[in-house]
């Protein structure tokens, strides 16, 4: 079973998830890839795997990621960032690890936890994510309680 899987990687983290990459091609090549802009370019250049690539994470690949999480269209997200460096995107790296939290996405943030991922059974089969009821908390504006509430909003 196809998975759509993100590979990101910080600047100092890069060569551990190209080295990660390469040793597992065969695995990552039976999958649908999505990558931020830097981090896409150097898999397609070094492993010849095509890879979807979105806006580097500065420029707001990271949030484009997210957005394609909260849409259900991601399964899987690999995501080295660096513990010791500072990020100018720090905020947009934070949001995409809650959100990733938030729709039950597993999320492997060092080689350790990739290791463990990709040779997962569930990997290659149908996996039932288990999703939190979110319903209350979409249908929250539209109870009778918070009828005046919305007026306001509305007003
Ligand atoms: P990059 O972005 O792949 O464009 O370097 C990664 C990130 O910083 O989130």
């Amino acid at each position: 079973m196809k998975k759509n899987i993100v590979l990101v990687a910080h600047d100092d983290k890069k060569p551990d998830l190209l080295e990660w990459a390469r040793f597992n091609q065969m695995l990552l090549k039976q999958h649908e890839l999505y990558a931020t802009g830097t981090t896409g370019i150097l898999l397609e250049q070094e492993l010849g795997i095509a890879i979807h690539k979105l806006q580097s994470g500065p420029l707001g690949g990271d949030q484009q990621i997210g957005a394609k999480i909260a849409a259900g269209e991601i399964d899987l997200l690999i995501f080295f960032w660096d513990p010791l460096t500072t990020q100018p995107h720090n905020a947009d790296v934070q949001a995409l690890l809650r959100i990733a939290v938030v729709w039950n996405i597993p999320v492997a943030c060092n080689r350790a936890s990739a290791d463990f991922m990709i040779s997962s059974p569930l990997v290659s089969n149908t996996y039932q994510r288990f999703l939190p009821d979110y319903h209350v908390y979409v249908e929250r504006m539209t109870s009778d309680e918070t009828e005046p509430l919305k007026k306001v909003l509305v007003d």
